[in-house]
């Protein structure tokens, strides 16, 4: 695999894009509702729908949560968006390109929304009991898992 794709699998804005929790559940005014493939977890059924924990009308496994206070957003350090880790995460040389590529990367025509604060610029600690917390951190680890196979096999062919 080129030296370019390597640098994109490890560039810590694909890794949150792929890994981060908004790939697990999406946070509401009062409440996280996982994602609908995360509905059928045992963690559910064993723990329950008697504890705190509900069904939305999407059939999403919802949970209250409680928030901390806003801090500046750092993984976009608070610019809401984040440049495209495909176009230069090896790097940039603007000699290299076309005079309308320097302006358009200034001009952020190349930015994305930030997945860690969805372009809000700020984020704020989600307070979860500790057992929903232990629940997501398995799933975090789950997907950080499936994210170094993946980026292997695409790296190694392995
Ligand atoms: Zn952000």
């Amino acid at each position: 695999m080129s030296l370019e794709t390597a640098n994109y699998l490890n560039d810590g804005r694909t890794i949150q894009n792929m890994t981060g929790d908004h790939n697990i559940f999406t946070v509401k005014d009062d409440h996280i509702a996982f994602h609908e493939k995360y509905t059928d977890y045992g963690w559910i059924t064993d723990h329950g729908r008697d504890s705190e924990g509900w069904i939305d009308d999407e059939w999403r496994f919802c949970y209250p949560v409680r928030f901390g206070s806003y801090e500046v957003c750092p993984h976009c350090r608070g610019e809401g968006t984040v440049v495209d880790p495909s176009v230069d995460c090896s790097g940039i040389s603007f000699d290299d390109h076309d005079p309308h590529f320097q302006d358009d990367y200034m001009s952020g025509a190349f930015r994305i929304t930030c997945t860690r604060c969805d372009g809000l610029r700020v984020v704020r600690p989600l307070i979860l009991d500790e057992k929903i917390t232990r629940w997501i951190n398995e799933l975090r680890r789950e997907l950080m898992e499936d994210y170094r196979e993946y980026r292997s096999e695409a790296m190694y062919g392995c």
